[in-house]
């Protein structure tokens, strides 16, 4: 079975609409430098979907060495509600220094230390779009995460961290893997769901997995002029339900950033 990701990011969308009546305004700030042409291409298309739904955003194209600059102008400008930054970050500039000069109360990306932090005390607050993403494509489409075994192969800040609080929060059984794992085929073997953010195409193949799987993948990779992910069904296999690329974690994600834009300001 194929795991749809635009059912759920359309239900998103709906809610958002709903809760905006008669809300306050909710402004975005997207800054992107402008040499970043992924970020730039990723933030107009929320854009789009933040105006269909009513939400402000002003996507920001900006020289790299303006950026914290431009953070600190946003985080005092009382008619910004919520701001996310592109990444890479420019050239010298790190994901620590991004997260501290955020405000955490418009960092709708959730990568600031304290709303991190939040989500590691499992106390009610934002979680960054991908993990979040990647949550609720599985329980919205009915797959439970309580008493689950399940691998994520990734341990990146944006990615592979947070989505273990998210799934422990769940009652999922987590093992976090990486490049320096050592018998990944039999971790992926034990587990019940994989999820997959490498970035590598191609790195997990249907024809060499053993038994019954879910596959959550995450991973973008642009091969030739196609986009793909990091899972190929190459055997046709039918008892292996996945998220396809496109159309799965990437089309849920840029609706969690709208919905974190509204949670946020707590509409
Ligand atoms: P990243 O920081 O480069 O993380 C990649 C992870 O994969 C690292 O933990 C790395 O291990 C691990 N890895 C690399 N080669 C491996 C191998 N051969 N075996 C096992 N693990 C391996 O990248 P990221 O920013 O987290 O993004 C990961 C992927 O998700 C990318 O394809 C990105 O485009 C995609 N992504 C998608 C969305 C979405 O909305 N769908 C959002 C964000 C990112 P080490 O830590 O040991 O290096």
């Amino acid at each position: 079975m194929i795991i749809d990701g635009k059912i759920v990011s359309k239900k998103i969308m709906e809610d958002i609409k709903e809760r905006l009546k008669n809300g306050p305004k909710i402004m975005v700030a997207a800054i992107a430098y402008k040499e970043d042409k992924e970020s730039i291409v990723y933030f107009n298309s929320i854009k789009r979907n933040a105006e269909k739904a009513g939400i402000g955003f002003n996507l920001l194209e900006i020289e790299g060495k303006d950026l914290i600059e431009k953070i600190n102008e946003l985080n005092d400008d009382s008619s910004v509600t919520g701001i996310i930054v592109g990444r890479p970050f420019p050239p010298g500039i790190t994901n620590e220094i991004v997260s501290l000069a955020l405000n955490p109360d418009k960092d709708i990306d959730c990568v600031t230390p304290h709303n991190l932090g939040l989500l590691n005390f499992n106390i009610n607050s934002i979680a960054p779009a991908t993990p979040k993403a990647t949550i609720d494509i599985l329980e919205q489409n009915g797959i439970s995460l309580k008493g689950k075994n399940v691998l994520v192969i990734n341990r990146s800040v944006t990615v592979g961290r947070p989505l273990v609080n998210l799934l422990l929060n769940r009652d999922a059984t987590v093992t976090i893997a990486h490049s320096k794992t050592s018998n990944m085929e039999k971790m992926i073997e034990d587990n019940d769901i994989i999820i997959l953010a490498v970035g590598k195409a191609g790195y997990l193949k249907s024809s060499s997995i053993k038994g019954k799987k879910i596959i959550v993948d995450v991973g973008i990779n642009v091969v030739g002029d196609r986009i793909v992910g990091d899972f190929e069904n190459d055997a046709q296999r039918e008892d292996i339900d996945y998220t396809p690329v496109p159309g799965g974690v990437g089309s849920v994600t840029s609706a969690e950033i709208l919905k974190n834009a509204l949670d946020i300001v707590n509409l």
